[in-house]
């Protein structure tokens, strides 16, 4: 299997480029690489400055964007244009996020849909995959000044328990920024990797990665064999974190001076000015016993011993969440062999004794625990470059392989550079009533669209026995073996009826034509993530258009004569919609046809209850 080196800007094929290591994170984000002449694993930064790169994104009045520091200190005097943890935001719809949406003190769009989550900023509306993208292109170019070369390639990593749709709106992030996402690796795997987990072969360990950073904590149970890294389970706290210590020193010296709460949410400036006492002296009591700061001509105290029982409850909640992950792991504190520690929080030695009592081991943290889960990603990317001769490297596949979807979108099954032997599957469903067949069109490449892309193969799935659509449940998978060759099946699981076909996924392609393939990807990223939310808004519009007209054809009796007409009035403005370029326009005519047809639907499905229900006893 080929690896080929493109440079985006000129589309010449490069033999030796640099990938970097990025950590995307929800508080700071970096860079890392591996030094080419230590060959160690470095953190990027500018003469005295550091590594961390806050992820805060700024707007001013006219549309400029800055990222990091600067944009961060405009998180007080201006919340509305300046955004923050977009990366809680990656691969969400609201309904995924309305019990916290109190936690953004920006502009989240309350559609009230299931599609993706959009933030607005004065009239421009952005998805959390913009706000990443301008983070990312930001890294891009400081490690580009820092390293005075091109930066395009890079290995980015996520939470392990981030899912399909927030690792590919990573990817789509990277796309849009200009940088051809080679892997996508897990947090911890990351961090292990900075350890030397993992980089012998005969090496098999069960480890523990505790990850307490600015706002989320994270534990991952994984297990190394082989080289291989697999999840065994993952619990965690995605509103925990140093923020909450700071909170309670704040809290505390507020007590000790008689403030009362509703003061500091008063006065904005104060409530920042006390906020950053509170974690200058959390990070002074990491080597000190006593901390003394003044503030307006007040003196701020804290001991040692006040600091941690502040703490104390805070760390005993993680332990909560590390004995959730060892028993859904299957595990107990005795089989973990190493524990490694991720995030500034573990800076605080009541946390790293705590967390050796509970696993009564010795804790992993000699590595700065801002930096370890980027340099992990450098040497991820150091051995997908191939110099990192003693570490196996297994096979890739060099496009992503998927196939076509309702509207001739491309849904992937497996990633390019996913390693080979491979396997996936994912379940589809009919979206005709009495639907007895379904066609499996099979793709290669990076475009959204299928038409774009290279198609491997075709088949029907013929004999679905007759259902109501939506109802059969076709699982398509796609096994990969050793050399190369790409295996789809499908399979409707009620009936257990199936078909299957081999693809030689990679017929007659050449260099050339590959790197035209990756090239196009990426010049393209910007329309192709535009009409694919285009297709997907036209494709629910045509949906509940289908299903509305049966809904009423079968209870036209029961509706009034306004509904009626309501009805045929919101149907015929989404019709019109869907002919227009415009998803938010067809997003707004689905809501208001939805908002019409929600009241009869759910008013005729009772009585049908009703009626089922009579002279039955409950
Ligand atoms: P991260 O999200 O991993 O960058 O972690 C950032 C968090 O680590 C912030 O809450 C910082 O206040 C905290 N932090 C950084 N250094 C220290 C330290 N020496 N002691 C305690 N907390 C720290």
């Amino acid at each position: 299997m080929a690896k080929i080196a493109i440079n985006i800007a000129t589309g010449s094929l490069q033999k030796e480029e640099i990938i970097v290591g990025i950590d995307l994170g929800t508080t700071n984000s970096l860079v890392a690489i591996i030094h080419p002449d230590t060959r160690q694993a470095v953190a990027l930064k500018e003469h005295n400055s550091s590594s961390l790169v806050p992820s805060v994104v700024h707007f001013d009045a006219v549309g400029n964007i800055t990222v990091g520091e600067e944009a961060k200190n405009f998180l007080i005097t201006e919340p509305q244009n300046t955004i923050f943890s977009a990366k809680r935001l990656m691969g969400k719809s609201y309904d995924d996020i309305k019990e916290n949406a109190s936690f953004f003190s920006y502009k989240v769009i309350d559609d009230n849909t299931q599609s993706m989550i959009k933030i607005q900023v004065g009239n421009k509306f952005y998805s959390p995959v913009d706000l990443s993208s301008f983070i990312l292109k930001e890294l891009k170019h400081r490690a580009e000044h820092i390293l005075k070369t091109p930066v395009n390639k890079a290995v980015i990593t996520v939470p392990a328990y981030f899912n399909d749709a927030q690792r590919q709106a990573t990817r789509d992030a990277g796309k849009l920024a200009g940088i051809d996402v080679l892997r996508i690796v897990n947090e911890p795997t990351a961090a292990s990797l900075a350890y030397g987990l993992g980089l012998n072969k005969e090496e098999e360990k069960t480890i523990a990665v505790y990850d307490l950073g600015g706002g989320t904590f994270d534990i991952s149970v994984l297990k190394i064999s082989n080289g291989i890294f697999e999840v065994l389970s993952t619990n965690g706290d995605t509103y925990l974190g140093g923020d909450d210590i700071d909170n309670s020193i704040v809290k505390y010296w507020l007590q000790q001076s008689g403030i009362n709460e509703e003061e500091l949410k008063l006065n904005k400036e104060f409530a920042q000015a006390i906020r950053l006492k509170a974690e200058e002296a959390k990070i002074h009591l990491s080597s000190n016993d006593i901390f003394e700061g003044v503030l307006n001509a007040d003196q701020l105290t804290l001991t040692k011993k006040v600091f941690e029982s502040l703490v104390q409850p805070l760390v005993d909640k993680t332990i909560a969440c590390c004995s959730g992950a060892l028993k859904d792991a299957g595990l107990t504190t005795k089989d973990i062999e190493v524990i490694v520690m991720v995030g500034g929080s573990t800076r605080v030695p009541l946390v790293k004794e705590n967390i050796s009592r509970f696993f009564d081991k010795p804790v992993n943290d000699t590595v700065n625990p801002d930096e370890v889960v980027a340099l992990g990603a450098a040497i991820q990317a150091d051995i997908l470059a191939g110099n990192n001769k003693d570490v196996l490297l297994l096979d890739i596949t060099p496009l992503s392989l998927g196939i076509e979807t309702m509207g001739g979108l491309m849904d992937v099954l497996i990633t390019r550079n996913s390693k080979i032997p491979n396997k996936a599957a994912r379940q589809y469903t009919t979206h005709k009533d009495g639907q007895s067949g379904m066609k499996i069109s099979v793709y290669q490449g990076e475009r959204d669209m299928v038409k774009d892309n290279r198609k491997l193969a075709e088949f029907n799935l013929t004999g679905i026995p007759g259902m109501p659509a939506g109802l059969p449940k076709v699982e398509v998978s796609f096994l990969i073996n050793a050399d190369g060759i790409l295996v789809v099946k499908a399979k409707e699981l009620r009936s257990g009826i199936e078909q299957s076909i081999e693809v030689k996924a990679q017929q007659d392609l050449t260099d050339q034509e590959l790197e035209k393939m990756l090239r196009d990807s990426i010049t393209h990223a910007k329309e192709d993530i535009a009409t694919r939310a285009l297709v997907e808004a036209r494709t629910e519009g045509e949906q509940l258009l289908e299903n509305t007209e049966k809904f009423i054809q079968k209870n036209a009796s029961q509706l009034t004569k306004e509904e009626m007409m309501q009805t045929a009035a919101a149907m015929q403005a989404l019709q019109l919609a869907l002919t227009m370029e415009d998803k938010d326009l067809i997003h707004i005519k689905v809501e208001a046809l939805n908002d019409i047809s929600r009241p009869y639907a759910e008013r005729i499905m009772d009585t049908a209850i009703g009626h089922a229900m009579k002279g039955k006893i409950v």
